[in-house]
């Protein structure tokens, strides 16, 4: 089995479609690569490329194979929105929630955040971090680099928390942070798109998910960042590593079950 632990809604590669059209064929894309379930990352702002909380909540809805991430503003974030968020996690709408740090101006560790994360902490789901490489400028990477979420892995031990794309192109700090703090995870959506293997360069990006996958297997979550990335290249980045079947599963599948708490029966 595989889950796919981070796609979106993007009109991207799908210019001119509905998000409706956009979710067809992202259940296609699962059906013809052997994915069994997805977790659709809204984006945090209205009218963009990208399905928002809203649209995803309407499109997700009846489709047994699909689950969502809440996600707010940050900059914006009031009690209203926490009580939204809270509702949506009360009602297993919501699986985690995603923030932004990097696209939107913030540090993860700032006050502001701290309720965000009491609501994920109350219903026993993650947060995960956008990180790394942002808007292809540099000085964005300043709020969400490994080394900020840390702060908050610190400061929030009962917190589970997900740094999406292996923090690329941070991935030897990304992969410090991990082994370092029980609560934190990482994704791998991303690491297969041919302009992050020639920004990482391959060697990198195989050294350091084999050296975090032969000593915690069991913080690695499969995902692909569809349908900016080609889905067919990332299941390789796992199939290719040198760990036992058992560690792959773990990486495939079964993380994300146990990280977001997937309630499916197979
Ligand atoms: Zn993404």
């Amino acid at each position: 089995m595989v889950i796919d632990c981070h796609v979106h809604l993007s009109t991207f590669g799908h210019e001119g479609q509905t998000f409706s059209e956009i979710r067809d064929s992202l259940l296609a894309s699962m059906e013809s690569l052997g994915i069994s379930y997805s977790l659709i990352c809204p984006d945090s702002e209205p009218n963009t490329g990208v399905s928002d909380l809203a649209t995803t909540e309407e499109l997700v809805r009846d489709h047994p194979k699909l689950f969502m991430l809440g996600t707010v503003q940050v900059p914006a974030v009031g009690m209203a929105l926490i009580a939204k968020l809270d509702g949506l996690a009360d009602g297993g709408d919501i699986v985690g929630i995603k923030l932004y740090p990097g696209f939107e101006l913030f540090y993860p560790d700032e006050d502001q955040c701290h309720a965000i994360y009491e609501v994920c902490m109350s219903h026993d789901i993650p947060v995960v971090f956008h990180s790394g490489e942002t808007r292809e400028e540099a000085w964005r990477e300043q709020y969400n680099h490994p080394g900020e979420i840390a702060k908050v892995a610190r400061r929030f031990p009962a917190l589970k928390i997900v740094v999406a794309h292996f923090s690329q192109p941070h991935l030897a700090a990304c992969r410090d942070v991990v082994l370092r703090y029980p609560n934190v995870h990482v994704d791998i959506s991303g690491l297969a798109h041919p302009e992050v293997v020639g920004a990482c360069g391959k060697e990198a990006i195989a050294y350091n998910l084999q050296d975090l996958a032969s000593q915690q297997p069991d913080k690695i979550l499969f995902g692909t960042d569809w349908p900016i990335c080609d889905v067919g290249d990332h299941p390789r980045l796992v199939t290719s590593l040198t760990t036992s079947d058992m560690a792959k599963t773990l990486i495939l599948s079964q993380n994300a079950k146990r990280v977001f708490r997937l309630d499916f029966d197979q």
